[in-house]
């Protein structure tokens, strides 16, 4: 029976996959205001060089990321660093003369531009994932597939809006932080930053304050019933003295919010701070890059847990302490951290 019920699932999900396919390889347009290019296939979300390259092993890196064909909807995939952590973004000028400072030499951490260089295209890689969510949410709605998953249609209109919704958001922050790098006046985010021992996992992404953890969203909801979701750079990247620089930036208008939470975070101790990091990682975040061994010698035997859990924190906000899984628990009992 459960087979046939599979089966009957696979039967009207196919359609769906097809169509996010689709979405996916349409082409875009640059992102730059006024040019009307088509965008190369891979704008990197971080440098290939300096970063990626820091990561990889051999030549390869393992990259954890959303799909739609898998059982878990996620998985570890190996790619080149030449093909990690991509999407399209630019055009083949833009995407050389925007990044020019932060790709032709080594990256000032400190230097405000360089922060926002560094962070802008995790924002611009949430514009292309809200384009196909919402792609595939006008695409349900079309063809009555809340009919077909048992589902109200209101159910499927109000997860439409949603997306309109975070869409508007995320170009409002797309909005300030491009006034921002290209008016060297303007100073609307506050970074701050720490350094660790170099790690073998990295990241850059743009997520919601809100979703850091559980404990958080309740303390926002009492103490600023109105607030509004507050869009946060969360960059884990290799630096040059054989250490990785954790860089975060938030609007300077949502201080009050998160500037207390993230100077606590900060001043944890190494730790804690990587527990805490890992815990954004799997539940706030979802799309992260580690070297070949990191997850050939610990992730691989946690896989399921680490899908479960990212599958899980698209629909809830978990309690920090029950994650008692960490990534960066592969540092332990090896040499790998070296
Ligand atoms: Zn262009």
């Amino acid at each position: 029976m459960k087979l046939n019920k599979d089966k009957e699932i696979n039967k009207i999900v196919a359609p769906i996959q097809k169509e996010l396919n689709r979405l996916d390889q349409l082409p875009k347009k640059c992102f730059r205001k006024g040019c009307d290019l088509e965008t190369i296939k891979k704008s990197h979300i971080v440098q290939e060089n300096g970063i990626i390259s820091k990561i990889a092993e051999d030549g390869w890196v393992y990259q954890l990321l959303g799909t739609w064909f898998d059982e878990f909807g996620y998985r570890f995939e190996k790619k080149e660093p030449s093909n990690a952590y991509t999407f399209k973004g630019f055009c083949s000028t833009h995407d050389a003369k925007i990044f020019e400072k932060i790709e032709k030499k080594e990256i000032n951490f400190d230097d405000y531009h360089s922060q926002l260089l560094l962070s802008y295209r995790s924002l611009l890689y949430k514009v292309r994932e809200k384009e196909i969510s919402i792609g595939d949410s006008e695409y349900k709605l079309a063809n009555k597939y809340y009919e077909k998953l048992n589902l109200s249609k209101e159910h499927q209109k109000l997860q439409l809006k949603a997306h309109i919704e975070s869409m508007q958001q995320i170009l409002e922050d797309k909005e300030l932080i491009e006034s921002n790098i290209d008016n060297e006046n303007l100073k609307d985010y506050i970074f701050i930053k720490r350094h660790l021992p170099r790690l073998k996992i990295a990241c850059s992404q743009s997520i919601s304050f809100q979703n850091l953890d559980y404990n958080l969203r309740d303390y926002l909801k009492k103490f600023y019933p109105t607030y509004r979701i507050i869009g946060i750079f969360f960059n884990l990247i290799p630096g040059y003295n054989e250490d990785s620089v954790l860089l975060v930036g938030f609007p300077k208008k949502d201080q009050a919010q998160c500037l207390p939470y993230f100077e606590k975070m900060f001043a944890s101790s190494e730790n804690d701070l990587l527990k805490q990091i890992n815990n954004i990682l799997l539940t706030a975040g979802n799309d992260w890059i580690c070297s070949p061994s990191v997850y050939l010698k610990y992730l691989r035997f946690h896989e399921k847990e680490i899908y479960k859990i990212v599958r899980q924190s698209e629909a809830i906000v978990y309690p920090p302490n029950v994650l008692r899984f960490n990534i960066f628990d592969y540092r332990f009992g090896t040499n790998l951290h070296r």
